[in-house]
C-alpha cells in the first residue's frame, strides 16, 4: 500500500535538507530542473509585508504544493478524471482506479480483489489474453498494477504518443472482460502461490497478518488482503465476475494522467474511449463495520526457526486522514516523525545512541485508509538485550510524549521536513499518480492533497499533545514479538 502520507514519511528520510533550502530560496533544485518552481515566483515572496496578518499570508504562500497544475473533470458517464502535468520528459503514466479493495470482499471470500486483479489480464471480447501487455512492452511501456484494502488500480507508463492506446485497452477492459474456467483455475493457483511466498514463506509477513486482525476486532482492515488461504482456495469464476459487474463501471473508477499532457489532451482522449462505455452499475456507499471502542491491550508472540533476528513492534489503532478530525491526522503524522522518523528523532536518540540497546527504531502513521489508520512503532534489539527491555524503553518514550507533548522547536523542524517531502514527492510521475490515486479513491479532493503541508504547517504544539494522549492508549495498541524458536532436540 502506498499513500500521499507514506510517501511523505519515505521521502523524509531520503531528501537532503539541502533541497529544500534551495527551493525555498527561488532557485531550482535539481529535480525540478525543467519544471516550474514549487514556490511562487519570486517577486510575491520578497514583497514587503505590512503587517502581522500579511507576514502569516507571505509565510503560507512559501508553503508549496504538491503539483499545483492539476486539475480534475468528470466524464458524462460518471468517471473522474485527475491530470497532473509533468513536462520534464515526453512520458505519461496512466493509472486506472476502481473503488473496490480487499476490504469490500465478501464475507467468505477474503482475496477475491487481489484475485480479479489477476483475472483482469486474461482478455476480453476485442483483445485476446496477453495482447494489452504485449503492445505495452512492444512501445517499450511498462505496466502493473496492485490491491489495497480500498482500492484496485492498474497502470501503465508509455511514451506520450501511446497514451490514447493503452487508454483504449483500459477502457475497453473495464467492460468486456471474458472469464472462463479454464483461465480463472490456474490463476487461483498463481495467486496461492504468492501467498506462500509472500506470507506463509514469511515469519516477520505472517505475525504482521495476526497483528492486523487482532488490531482489527470488527473492520475487514483485519483480514489479509491476498485472503486466508483456506477462503483463496475455494473463489470461484462467479466470485470474480460478480464483483465485476458490480464495481468495475465508469461511474466507480478514477482516471489519473500525470504526465506530459494537458487536461484538454486528456480530456479529448477519454471521451473518445472511457467516455463511450456505459454505467454498468450503480455500486453504492462503502458502508464498512465500525470498530468498537478497544478495552483490551494485545499482545502476540511469533516463534519460528526461520527467525533469526528477533524483533519487536507495536500498532495503536487510530484515525486516517479521510475518518480524522480536523488537524488529528496531520498531528499524528508530526508526532509520528518526530518520535520515529530519522536519527534525529527521539526513539533513534534515546534507544540507539544515548541506551545502546536497538540497532534501529522507529516510527511511522499509515493515514491513507478510508476508514482508520495506524500509528506504527518497531525496534531491534543490538545483541542480546531482551525484547521486554526495548519494549520498556519504547513505552518510556511514549509516556514522556504523552505527558509533555513535543517543543517548539521540534514541531518547526518537522514541519520543514514535510515542505522537503512535498517537493520531494513530485520527483516521480508514477508516485505522483499513486499519491492522488489513493487520496481520492478514498474521497479526499484534489486540492486535499494539493495542500496537504500547508494544513500539516498550521498543526500546532497542542493539536499534537492532544492526540498523543488520545491515541497513544495502550488499550489501542497490539503488541508483536518475534522470535527464533528453539531447535527441537530428539531424544
Ligand atoms: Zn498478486
Amino acid at each position: 500500500m502506498a499513500s500521499i502520507y507514506q510517501t511523505g514519511l519515505a521521502a523524509r528520510k531520503r531528501a537532503p535538507a539541502a533541497v529544500f533550502i534551495a527551493v525555498a530560496i527561488g532557485m531550482a533544485a535539481p529535480a525540478f530542473a525543467e519544471d516550474k518552481p514549487a514556490v511562487p515566483a519570486k517577486a510575491e515572496i520578497s514583497q514587503e509585508p505590512a503587517s502581522k496578518a500579511d507576514v502569516k499570508k507571505a509565510e503560507a504562500s512559501q508553503i508549496p504544493r504538491i503539483a499545483p497544475d492539476a486539475s480534475t473533470f468528470q466524464l458524462s458517464n460518471g468517471m473522474t478524471v485527475v491530470v497532473i502535468p509533468d513536462h520534464r520528459a515526453p512520458i505519461v503514466t496512466h493509472m486506472a482506479w476502481y473503488k473496490i479493495g480487499a476490504a469490500d470482499d465478501p464475507a467468505g471470500k477474503s482475496g477475491v480483489a487481489h484475485f480479479l486483479e489477476h483475472l483482469m489480464f486474461k482478455g476480453t471480447k476485442n483483445h485476446p489474453a496477453g495482447e494489452f501487455s504485449a503492445k505495452v512492452s512492444e512501445v517499450g511501456g511498462v505496466e502493473n498494477a496492485f490491491t489495497t484494502a480500498d482500492a484496485t488500480a492498474y497502470f501503465q507508463t508509455v511514451a506520450k504518443e501511446q497514451l490514447g492506446m493503452v487508454m483504449g485497452y483500459e477502457a475497453d477492459r473495464m467492460e468486456g472482460l471474458q472469464l472462463t474456467d479454464a483461465v480463472v483455475l490456474p490463476e487461483r493457483d498463481v495467486i496461492l502461490e504468492e501467498r506462500r511466498m509472500r506470507t506463509d514463506n514469511n515469519p516477520a509477513a505472517q505475525l504482521s497478518e495476526a497483528m492486523d486482525a487482532a488490531l482489527y476486532q470488527n473492520h475487514p482492515y483485519g483480514i489479509p488482503i491476498i485472503g486466508w488461504e483456506h477462503e483463496m482456495a475455494g473463489l470461484t469464476r462467479e466470485d470474480a465476475v460478480s464483483q465485476y459487474e458490480r464495481y468495475y463501471t465508469p461511474n466507480n473508477a478514477i482516471l489519473v494522467v500525470a504526465g506530459d499532457v494537458t487536461a484538454d489532451e486528456v480530456k479529448k482522449l477519454a471521451e473518445n474511449t472511457y467516455g463511450k462505455l456505459p454505467r454498468r452499475a450503480e455500486p453504492g456507499v462503502r458502508n464498512r463495520p465500525k470498530e468498537p471502542d478497544p478495552l483490551a491491550e494485545r499482545s502476540l508472540v511469533l516463534r519460528d526457526q526461520r527467525v533469526s533476528q528477533p524483533s519487536w513492534s507495536q500498532s495503536y489503532l487510530v484515525p486516517s486522514y479521510v475518518s480524522a478530525k480536523p488537524a488529528e491526522a496531520e498531528a499524528l503524522d508530526i508526532l509520528a516523525d518526530i518520535l520515529g522518523s530519522g536519527p534525529t528523532s527521539r526513539l533513534y536518540r534515546s534507544l540507539v545512541v544515548e541506551q545502546g540497546i536497538a540497532g534501529s527504531a522507529g516510527s511511522y502513521y499509515s493515514g491513507n485508509g478510508l476508514d482508520y489508520g495506524r500509528l506504527g512503532f518497531y525496534a531491534m534489539p543490538r545483541g542480546d538485550v531482551s525484547l521486554d527491555k526495548l519494549s520498556a524503553a519504547v513505552d518510556a518514550v511514549i509516556a514522556e510524549v504523552r505527558e509533555h507533548g513535543i517543543t517548539a522547536e521540534e514541531l518547526a523542524l518537522a514541519k520543514k521536513r514535510t515542505r522537503a517531502s512535498t517537493i520531494y514527492s513530485q520527483d516521480s510521475q508514477s508516485s505522483l499518480a499513486r499519491l492522488f490515486g489513493s487520496a481520492m479513491i478514498s474521497g479526499q479532493s484534489l486540492s486535499d492533497v494539493q495542500d496537504w503541508a500547508r494544513r500539516v504547517d498550521a498543526v500546532t504544539l497542542t493539536d499534537v499533545a492532544q492526540a498523543a494522549a488520545k491515541y497513544l492508549d495502550k488499550r489501542r495498541a497490539v503488541t508483536g514479538t518475534l522470535l527464533p524458536a528453539p531447535v527441537e532436540t530428539r531424544s
